[in-house]
């Protein structure tokens, strides 16, 4: 890893980014929630101040267990279950990742988490696709260039995954680029919708699946060997299948080794993992580690709102932390673009006339 200049907050914001693993329920702007409960009718939220709302979700997500975390996203979808909700919600999240400097981004969502209010699953994904269509527009206009995609979650504890992965077929030319299992591990392994896995394999469609986070390497080896997940949503808990002895010589176990060898993209989202206790510091976040040992390590923010976070503030962060220079967050950057969902074409377009041009006169 380099050692040279160690970039700034400032100077990291402008640079072009890859974002591959951001919830749209995790991302409100504070005032947009606030907002959004008064139009809506949503009673419950603990203040309306805007101020202090965002304070209340990352100190109420700063819990220490993912259970607990997952608890602020009932007040997001509460107040996410009308179209102009939803559309509201896109477009900002297109707006603030575009002015953060992320170029490309994949923003995951579960579509059966917004129909409480008589929403069919169609017209959720229709509100939510035309809410990033004008985010993209309004980002353009003020000189940031965005490409969006969405992912489709189901939820690890409903029923209706194959729906789900059905849907993400179905859209797949109309924004959707994948599919992705999510909420709570603990008794919920990824083995559970092998039907919709197989679905998506057989249609040719791109999956991620969120595993390795709170739980170990028993999800991790599922979601890749049982299921065929192309990425890990988190993966971190790889690091329990590497050996570090005291001289520092590092053993792979053979799972480790698999994922390192056909360089399945971990999808890490260090300040979440700090507030769920997936790790106990970003100074003793496993990335220090698999970065080192080359995993094909990419950088994200998974909920922005609940960590109080963008994309450039968790460069900043580790790059403060493991002294990563910007021969670094390019590589970060361009391992997130090797491993997006979207066709090799514009991926490679990307990398050659936006990422190594902005880098190159930094290396
Ligand atoms: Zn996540």
């Amino acid at each position: 890893m380099s050692t040279r200049t160690v970039p700034t907050l400032a100077e990291l914001r402008p640079a072009p980014k890859v974002l591959l693993h951001d919830h749209l329920d995790g991302g409100l702007r504070p005032a947009t929630v606030a907002e959004l409960a008064e139009t809506t009718g949503y009673q419950g939220l603990p203040t309306s101040d805007p101020v202090e709302l965002g304070r209340w979700f990352r100190d109420a997500a700063d819990s220490g267990s993912l259970e607990s975390y997952l608890e602020t996203f009932a007040h997001t979808c509460g107040v996410m279950q009308t179209e102009e909700a939803l559309v509201r919600v896109a477009a900002e999240c297109a707006e603030d990742l575009a002015a953060d400097g992320v170029v490309y981004a994949e923003v995951r969502y579960a579509p059966e988490l917004f129909v409480e209010r008589g929403l069919s699953l169609d017209a959720v994904i229709e509100a939510v696709q035309a809410g990033f269509t004008e985010g993209e527009r309004r980002a353009a206009e003020r000189g940031h260039r965005i490409r969006t995609g969405t992912l489709l979650c189901a939820m690890r504890q409903h029923a209706r995954a194959l729906q789900i992965a059905e849907l993400a077929v179905r859209y797949r030319d109309a924004g959707v680029v994948g599919f992705d299992i999510a909420g709570p591990e603990a008794g919920f392994p990824p083995t559970r919708n092998l039907d919709a896995f197989e679905y998506l394999r057989t249609n040719n469609a791109h999956f991620t699946i969120h595993a390795g986070e709170a739980f170990g390497l028993a999800s991790i080896w599922e979601a890749i060997q049982h299921c065929g997940a192309e990425r890990l949503g988190h993966g971190v808990r790889i690091v329990d299948d590497v050996k570090v002895a005291a001289d520092g010589q590092v053993q792979l176990g053979r799972l480790a080794a698999y994922v390192r060898d056909r360089r399945i993209p971990l999808e890490v989202c260090p300040s979440s993992n700090v507030q769920t206790g997936a790790a106990p510091s970003i100074a003793e976040h496993p990335i220090g580690l698999l970065a080192r040992l080359r995993f094909r390590v990419t950088i994200n923010t998974d909920n922005r709102l609940m960590s109080d976070c963008t994309l450039s503030s968790e460069f900043a962060t580790l790059a403060e932390t493991f002294g990563y220079g910007w021969a670094d967050v390019q590589w970060f950057t361009i391992n997130a673009l090797k491993s997006a969902f979207i066709d090799f074409d514009e991926r490679l377009d990307l990398i050659n006339n936006v990422i190594k041009p902005w880098y190159a006169p930094r290396l």
